[in-house]
């Protein structure tokens, strides 16, 4: 697989290149050069297969010859370890669960297959890989879990002191192996900012072998399809051969992934970007101009950004063809209000507690198949990005009594919270880095 940088079309680096630099020099994203459309038979038969077989088709078609079938199977064996299911709520309305890895979010497929991919590049008596993280919660425990005992790597999360969930918490805080967390008075643009700073510090570049581990790692996007077919083999198996997926979306990652499984050849309808107060791409959708803000804080703040920076991809897989991007994607957004609301209404029609983001994609879906009178055979899915205990301070009490707490919480309940506590200024966590090294 040969990738090229959205901001030049003729640049050409290997998969590997990709996957340690995160981004290229010239700050575009990487893209493949040529995205592979998956056989008809293969798109036909989903419905035979299992979710690693289908991710490892999806991913060796992909990724060619860069990691060979035998290594490439064990890392998705190891790293797709857990269930996508699409569960139906009613006609037409398919919850896909991607809450059911470690963390508890649809981020544990990304940060899974990338950490096992870094780790498989890496060659014997090389550096460690230092990956530096900035969460405001669901990033950084994907990321902790899913490097926990991979070797020769090591993660430093910086997260915003009393501004998590107490679980999310706990998935950063109590690791340890290879995992440190610093809890640093001030917000998540602090802790963003502390992580790029330190990037560019020469000091520390030498010292250490610094790589990001965020939402725009190519490593991260590519597993993300692997749930979108699945979930349309789990359709078929249910006679449904025609789908729409609702995205509850932020940095549109997930929602380009999926729109990357649609050039692969995966028959979607219909993606509808479901955003909060947050909708910079609603608003593009809608008018024709994309005008990035500054993010508003709201109660699904995994998606409060003003400035997604996997748009560019979405926009790249258009370049040639804008018309063809605005019938594909359609945009909905929804403020806090109308998010609770949501919640509200889901546990009322179905006795199904949703997170704050899940809350957004269903009503988004509701209200497209309500706006568009979409036929009997289209089946509506929507993605449930994490589970509800992630976000205990949006319910009330008669829902939250509804809310089961997975085995994944149980276990890290009675462990001691691991964090060195730092302020927002750089000298201080440069300090931090350079003592324990
Ligand atoms: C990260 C996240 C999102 C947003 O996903 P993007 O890929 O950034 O669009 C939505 N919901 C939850 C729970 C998340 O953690």
């Amino acid at each position: 697989m040969k990738l090229y940088s959205t901001n030049n079309p003729s640049s050409s680096v290997s998969f590997k290149e990709a996957v340690f630099n995160s981004m290229p020099q010239d700050k575009g994203l990487y893209m493949p050069v040529s995205i592979p459309r998956l056989d008809d038979k293969f798109i036909n038969n989903l419905d035979s297969y299992t979710l690693p077989e289908i991710a490892f088709h999806v991913a060796q078609n992909l990724l060619g010859d860069d990691i060979p079938a035998a290594d490439l199977k064990a890392i998705i064996d190891d790293a797709i370890n857990f269930y996508a299911p699409i569960v139906e709520l009613e006609e037409n309305v398919y919850v896909l669960e991607l809450f059911h890895g470690p963390s508890l979010a649809f981020k544990d497929f990304g940060a899974r297959f990338m950490s096992r991919v870094m780790s498989y590049f890496l060659e014997e008596g090389e550096k460690q890989l230092d990956i530096l993280v900035a969460t405001s919660g669901d990033t950084g425990g994907a990321v902790a879990l899913g490097f926990l005992g991979v070797p020769n790597t090591r993660v430093t999360i910086l997260y915003p002191k009393g501004k998590v969930s107490q679980i999310q918490e706990l998935q950063l805080t109590t690791n340890g192996q290879n995992i440190r967390a610093i809890e640093v008075d001030g917000t998540f643009d602090d802790c963003q900012a502390l992580v790029k700073q330190a990037f560019t510090d020469a000091e520390l570049n030498e010292k250490f072998r610094l790589t990001s581990a965020n939402s725009i790692n190519i490593a991260r996007l590519i597993p993300q399809t692997f749930y979108y077919f699945n979930a349309y083999a789990q359709a078929l198996k249910q006679g449904k051969s025609r789908v729409v997926f609702s995205v509850p979306s932020g940095n549109f990652g997930n929602i380009g992934a999926g729109i990357l499984a649609w050039k692969m050849g995966l028959p979607v309808e219909q993606f509808i970007a479901a955003t909060n107060a947050n909708d910079t791409v609603p608003e593009f959708l809608k008018t024709g101009v994309y005008q990035p803000k500054p993010s508003v804080a709201t109660l699904s703040n995994a998606m409060d950004v003003g400035n997604p920076s996997n748009w560019v991809r979405i926009a790249d897989m258009f370049k040639d063809k804008p018309e063809q991007l605005k019938a594909l994607i359609i945009g909905y957004r929804y403020d806090d209000e109308e998010t609770l609301k949501a919640i509200h209404q889901v546990f009322d029609h179905y006795k199904y507690v949703v997170c704050p983001h899940t809350a957004i994609a269903w009503q988004a879906l509701k209200d497209y198949q309500q706006d568009k009178h979409t036929s009997a055979d289209v089946a509506g899915i929507f993605l449930s990005t994490a589970h509800p205990c992630k976000f205990p301070d949006v319910f009330d009490e008669e829902i939250s009594k509804h809310i089961d707490m997975p085995e994944q919480v149980k276990a890290i309940r009675s462990k001691q919270k691991l964090a060195v506590e730092l302020g927002t200024d750089f000298a201080g966590f440069k300090e931090y880095l350079l003592k324990n090294g």
